[in-house]
């Protein structure tokens, strides 16, 4: 199995192999810039390929890379739509340079606009993309929460996109264990878990999801709020965490923990909590 965190690239993206693998992942994901922000340092070439050479040496694979968060490929303004193609080219862009398998973005919000115009606003930003830069990087839809305003909190939803796009060879899904349990996807008991694996087979299938997110869920089941949590000790718990992380579809899928990371105690505890549940 592979498991591995959002780790930071602070000090450059050859560090965050060795943060990665300090904390004991055989995979990773990463933003490739500030992803609050709209600027984006130019990649070192020298970096670049310590990372790549380093992520061989200590075999982390695959490699995520987490879009900007500015990005909103469902925004009914223009401009920032544009902006926001533009800038998803960008990641895109960056994400391959890195020699990363995956790129993940959400859907985006359009508040005051339904699902079904969010929809075609999204399929259309991805069609756009993928002409102006055929991906070679396989691009992942996130599930989201839905809070306010967002699209792809529903299955259903994401696969409407994926039906939509000309060219979906090189899309997938990640699936976000906090934000399907935010959004309405219980995971609590075997059958759910079956339940959740059906859902995923008939709406986008099984051959797509190629990433997970697992994190626990600080709020409650459907709260429709995006509060991160350490595995185990929020609402989706511990016994939950044990029949996901074991069940022989999502066994195969490379696992990434974006829990949070107030002390420095907190990713080894969240590893090893995640080995210890592993049979
Ligand atoms: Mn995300
Ligand atoms: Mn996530
Ligand atoms: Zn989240």
């Amino acid at each position: 199995m592979r498991i591995g965190f959002h780790v930071s690239i602070a000090g450059g993206f050859s560090r965050s192999v060795e943060r990665a693998f300090g904390l004991g992942c055989t995979c990773m994901q990463i933003f490739s810039r500030n992803p609050r922000g709209w600027t984006a340092k130019p990649l070192d070439p020298d970096d670049i390929a310590g990372f790549k050479t380093l992520r061989k040496k200590r075999d982390i694979a695959p490699v995520f890379v987490h879009t900007n968060y500015l990005i909103n490929l469902a925004s009914p303004r223009d401009d920032l739509f544009e902006k926001s193609i533009e800038h998803f080219i960008v990641d895109l862009e960056r994400a391959e340079r890195l020699g990363a398998e995956y790129l993940v973005i959400h859907l985006g919000s359009a508040s005051g606009r339904d699902a079904e115009w969010m929809i075609g606003r999204v399929s259309q930003a991805l069609n756009e993309a993928m002409q102006l830069h055929p991906p070679q990087a396989v691009i992942l839809l996130e599930n989201t929460a839905g809070e306010a305003g967002d699209v792809g909190y529903a299955l259903e939803q994401i696969g409407e996109v994926i039906s939509r796009l000309g060219d979906s060879v090189r899309i997938g899904i990640c699936y976000d264990t906090c934000h399907g349990f935010a959004a309405g996807y219980d995971v609590r008991t075997k059958k759910d878990v079956n339940a959740l694996v059906k859902k995923i087979e008939a709406t986008v299938g099984l051959e797509r999801l190629k990433g997970m997110h697992v994190n626990d869920c600080l709020l409650e089941f459907r709260s429709h709020r995006d509060r991160h949590w350490h595995i185990g000790e929020g609402k989706i718990g511990l016994g939950a965490f044990k029949v996901l992380l074991n069940h022989p579809v999502f066994r195969e899928i490379p696992m990434i923990m974006e829990t949070p990371k107030k002390t420095e105690a907190d990713d080894p505890r969240n590893m090893e909590v995640v080995k210890s549940l592993i049979r």
